[in-house]
């Protein structure tokens, strides 16, 4: 199979690959550092990188992968639980780590190796750097889901997964070498990491990593010349907040190539708000950990708020119903689980056999667990996860998501997220949880049922109000609905 990083092994090694802050590598320098970690790794190894949000990190993943194993990228601020059981399930042969990084006990005895961004250089034309040819179906990453749902399993993504998702979303989003991406991701997940850095670097292009995000950084980055930008929905809405009162934001919005949305549902109101105010709309992008892209608005497509686009190329979709049958129409409204086929496709849950039988259909069909309609034209849109976004009330089957799409709308509600809970009469009852506007006048159950039974239907509104401060999120920013119940 073709390398993973044509431009990396064979392209101009002048050229500007990734920076971080004031720091930068030239595609000859990341190959050269990338090469000399590559060398301390042996083939088909897989191997830990502390995954802190620096340059050390992305020298050394694309070094595990020169060397033809696979990296495990670690969250650097995962609890000492959790990281021992990702170290002890996928059994790493070393943990590489920027230098300065501070390591916790929970890694135990594991072999440390320190990364050197600068150390190739000068080192001469990208010599030593090993590029082997692999099977498509040779680990590349195994990656731990967000845990959003349940503890995290390790996803093991195969080499060919990430080559054709890539050039799938290079085909939908007209990706080049010329392309600058802004990116403020952490890079343990697959949408910082893949399409965040090893995006640009398939491409040929160039990312410039925030470090930390903020608004600021993204106007300094897009108008000194970049040209799309990667968020998660509260970067989004951090920006939408931010736009009413920084003309210099909208601008550099304004003059991007391409803002893209993913992880999470990306609000109505945010969408029309951003749109507004810069005239560009946020395409959105559906994806997994297991099975990287599904989805995508296609930037030569219709940016609609709400939707997450058509299938990528390469990948089958198909909605069914609970028993399995295919769901044909594109009414809009007929509620089906997402199911998904195609090279883009994880192989196993590392360990889990159990786990990775019960995720496909007898032939080959993942699934996704989330639920969607599809619209006459084809394109997806999301109601919620079947876990914990399908409330089942009266006899309804209601997708939480334009519920809280209705509910962001009303001037008292800064942040919403609904879920569902027992009921003698309806089976379940449809709760708001909502963080206030103004915590000294939160809006009551009469005046939100009344907004929400205006715009969607009587049988939507909510029947429970619950105030908090924040809603709990985690790393990625998504709403972690299980600690909502929990309560
Ligand atoms: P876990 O599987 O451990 O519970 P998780 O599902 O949140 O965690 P990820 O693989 O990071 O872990 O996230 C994938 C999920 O994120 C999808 O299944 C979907 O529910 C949601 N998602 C991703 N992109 C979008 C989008 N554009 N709109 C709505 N939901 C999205
Ligand atoms: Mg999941």
């Amino acid at each position: 199979m073709s390398s993973l990083f044509p431009g990396l092994v064979g392209g101009s090694r002048k050229r500007v690959a990734v920076g971080f802050g004031e720091r930068s590598l030239t595609y000859g320098g990341l190959a050269d550092a990338a090469g000399v970690v590559a060398r301390r790794i042996r083939r088909g190894d897989r191997v830990a990188v502390w995954a802190t949000p620096e340059m050390e990190t992305v020298v050394a993943v694309v070094g595990v992968l020169l060397a033809g194993a696979a990296a495990v990228p670690l969250n650097p601020r995962s609890g000492e639980k959790e990281l021992a059981h990702i170290v002890s399930d996928s059994a790493p042969s070393l943990v590489l780590a920027a230098p300065g990084a501070r390591l916790p006990p929970a890694l135990g005895d594991l072999e440390r190796v320190d990364v050197d961004a600068g150390s190739g250089a000068g080192a001469g034309a990208g010599e030593g750097v090993p590029h082997p040819e692999l099977p498509g179906d040779a680990p590349a990453l195994i990656v731990y889901t967000s845990g959003t749902t349940g503890p995290p399993k390790g996803a093991v993504l195969p080499r060919r997964a990430l080559t054709r998702t890539l050039d799938a979303l290079a085909d939908a989003w007209q990706w080049t070498e010329a392309d600058v991406l802004v990116h403020g991701l952490p890079l343990f997940h697959v949408h910082g990491l893949v399409l965040g850095v090893l995006g640009p670097l398939r491409r040929g292009g160039s990312v410039r990593h925030l470090g930390r995000f903020s608004t600021e950084g993204v106007t300094r980055a897009l108008a000194d010349g970049a040209t799309m930008l990667f968020g998660v929905p509260t970067m989004y809405h951090r920006i939408a907040e931010t736009l009413p009162g920084d003309p210099e934001l909208a601008k550099a919005l304004g003059g991007a190539r391409l803002l893209v949305s993913g992880s999470a549902a990306l609000p109505v109101h945010d969408h029309e708000r951003i749109a507004a105010a810069t005239g560009r709309r946020v395409i959105e992008r559906y994806g997994m950990t297991e099975t990287l892209m599904n989805t995508s608005v296609r930037a030569d497509g219709e940016a609609r708020a709400g939707t997450v686009g058509v299938p990528l190329p390469g990948v089958e979709l198909r909605l069914v119903e609970e028993d399995g049958s295919e769901i044909g129409a594109r009414d809009g409204e007929t509620v089906g689980e997402i199911q998904v086929r195609g090279p883009n496709l994880f192989t196993e849950y590392l360990n889990r056999p159990d786990a990775t039988a019960a995720a496909f259909t007898a032939d080959g069909w993942f699934r996704t667990g989330d639920m969607a309609v599809r619209e006459p034209d084809g394109y997806v849109r999301i109601v919620g996860r079947k876990a914990t976004d399908l409330i089942k009330s009266g006899g309804y089957k209601i997708g939480a998501g334009e519920i809280e799409n209705a509910l962001l709308e009303h001037p008292g509600v800064r942040e919403a997220a609904v879920t569902g809970e027992p009921d003698a009469d309806l089976g379940e009852r449809i709760v708001a949880w909502i963080v206030p506007a103004d915590p000294e006048n939160p809006p009551g159950v009469e005046e939100l049922a009344g907004h929400v039974a205006r715009r969607l239907a009587p049988h939507k509104r909510p029947r429970v109000v619950r105030h908090l401060a924040v809603l709990p999120r985690n790393d990625m920013g998504k709403i972690m609905k299980r600690s909502l119940t929990d309560v």
